[in-house]
């Protein structure tokens, strides 16, 4: 076809030079850069996977349940062991990680004329969701410490009128929990938007927590405008099975059902994600010896006069370095890969294997003279 004939594609103008998101999955000796779990799921639950898939495997000439009862039924088992608030499956959401989730939440609120507000720095993946569904996207900041001044968080409510508020409690990339005070304030000034303001609250963390901080789950009942996200891909240990999902008042969930895709969680999907729920207890195993792992890379950072946010999740943010990309280029020529994300001058690392992390203190010491 001659040059002049080649037709263009109409790609929107939006997207026009935009490179896909996604941190770079490199093959090295110690990944620490985009906060799974460490270890691999055991022989045992291997091998129950393994049979249900294949159990699932024999009905694949078949859709799979659209609705995918059971699997609710067992998050909702499964969340009432974690965080003592019992649901019932209606009001358990579930998609292929909680990515989806929560681009069916912006399909569903957002949309043209609409606006979806956060407060930065925090989760990268937010103004995506907001672009692919058109939705307006403003955000607000977090304070030197990375906590939300409710203040703030009402006036920015007040002044756009959002229809989503979405908020990551712990934070990505800076690991901290918000008080449910904080929740509670801007549950108060998304009730007050005329026309209605869904607050999302990320807790896709929420397993790693530290004791006494409490979950937005214990919310539910009286917010009828509250979603609370969760995922299997962090404390679970099930990143590469994409299983996220949401609780929330049925009728937020009848909403999302309106405009997923129809059968768009697999059997295959559905059967892994049921056998791993039944292994719960051990696959949450690790989460107590993570937490400890963390909080002693918190203090061995502080103890070398680095800056480090809390966290009460598996990664910690700490800096602040002048070329932070030398930092992380340094550690990755010695076989450590972490994140370059955050604030100037801050780098994330995930909490991995005892072994794990102590490669990357060793690495560090020598990149950054510590
Ligand atoms: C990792 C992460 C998720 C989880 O994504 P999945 O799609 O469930 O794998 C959600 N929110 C935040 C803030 C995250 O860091």
């Amino acid at each position: 076809m001659p040059a002049d004939l080649q037709p263009a594609l109409p790609l929107r103008p939006e997207l026009a030079g935009l490179e896909p998101y996604g941190a770079p999955q490199l093959d090295v000796p110690v990944r620490l850069n985009v906060n799974e779990n460490p270890y691999p799921p055991s022989p045992s639950v291997v091998a129950d996977i393994a049979s249900a898939v294949a159990a699932a495997a024999g009905g694949l000439n078949r859709y799979p349940d659209r609705d995918f009862v059971a699997l609710r039924a067992d998050l909702a088992d499964y969340l009432l062991r974690e965080s003592g608030v019992s649901l019932d499956p209606v009001q358990v959401w579930a998609a292929n990680g909680s990515n989806e989730v929560m681009l069916h939440l912006l399909q569903a609120f957002g949309g043209p004329g609409r606006t979806a507000v956060s407060f930065a720095p925090t989760y990268s993946m937010y103004p995506e969701y907001a672009r692919d569904t058109a939705t307006g996207w403003v955000v607000g900041h977090r304070e030197a410490d990375f906590g939300l001044d409710p203040e703030h968080a009402t006036a920015i409510i007040a002044e756009q009128a959002p229809s989503v508020v979405l908020l990551a409690s712990p934070n990505n990339p800076t690991g901290t929990a918000l008080p449910l005070d904080t929740v509670r304030a801007v549950l108060a000034a998304a009730a007050r938007v005329p026309g209605g303001c869904v607050v999302v609250v990320d807790e896709a963390y929420a397993e790693f927590r530290r004791a006494g901080t409490p979950s937005a789950l214990t919310l539910l009942a009286e917010h009828p405008h509250l979603a609370v996200s969760r995922t299997m891909s962090k404390a679970f240990g099930m990143a590469g099975a994409r299983l996220g999902y949401l609780a929330a008042a049925p009728a937020l969930v009848d909403a999302l059902r309106v405009v997923r895709l129809p059968y768009h969680l697999s059997a295959v999907t559905q059967a892994a994600a049921r056998a791993a729920l039944a292994h719960a207890t051990e696959l949450m195993a690790q989460v107590d010896g993570l937490r400890a792992e963390r909080d002693a890379l918190v203090d061995w950072l502080r103890a070398r006069g680095l800056a480090v946010a809390d966290s009460d999740a598996n990664f910690v943010l700490f800096g602040v370095f002048d070329d932070r990309h030398a930092i992380w280029q340094g550690l990755l020529d010695r076989g450590v890969l972490i994140r370059e994300t955050g604030p100037d001058g801050w780098l994330r690392v995930s909490v991995g294997t005892p072994e794990e992390t102590a490669a990357f203190r060793a690495a560090l010491v020598e990149v950054a003279g510590l």
